[in-house]
């Protein structure tokens, strides 16, 4: 007698699958909330998705694009486009007293002054901004 265990599905899924579970769970989320607004309209078609995304949400975009692909499937936004515009950094410097870029994502210190800041103004999007729904 042979049973399959949850063990060994998990095991059989390669790596480079589970690497982009993450994105893939966040692209089913939107279409989550992407469906809802069209039973809304009356189960209208959607044509694309804008979605705000900033380099410390965590969500890598290339993952998220190819695990749309995936997740889109059968659903209604089967023909949809992820239209992802990419936010960058920008901190507040209590040197400059202003908002600037940071130098890189690592540091996360002012590009003007270099001076370390652990306020973050943007970096952090991961939104739907928009649906381009046809009637
Ligand atoms: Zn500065």
């Amino acid at each position: 007698m042979w049973t399959l265990q949850n063990g060994d599905l998990f095991s059989t899924i390669p790596s480079d699958l589970s690497d982009s579970m993450h994105e893939l769970s966040i692209a089913m989320s939107i279409i989550d909330l992407v469906e809802e607004e069209s039973e809304r309209r009356g189960g209208a078609a959607v044509f694309a998705v804008h979605l705000k995304l900033g380099p410390l949400s965590g969500v890598v975009k290339e993952a998220l694009i190819s695990a749309w692909d995936l997740a889109r499937e059968e659903t209604v936004c089967s023909e949809s486009k992820l239209v992802i515009q990419e936010i960058p950094i920008t901190i507040y410097c209590t040197t400059c007293l202003a908002e600037n870029p940071v130098e890189s994502i690592q540091s996360l210190c002012c590009a003007a002054c270099g001076t370390p800041s652990p306020r973050v103004i943007t970096g952090r999007e991961l939104e739907v901004t928009g649906l381009e729904i046809g009637g």
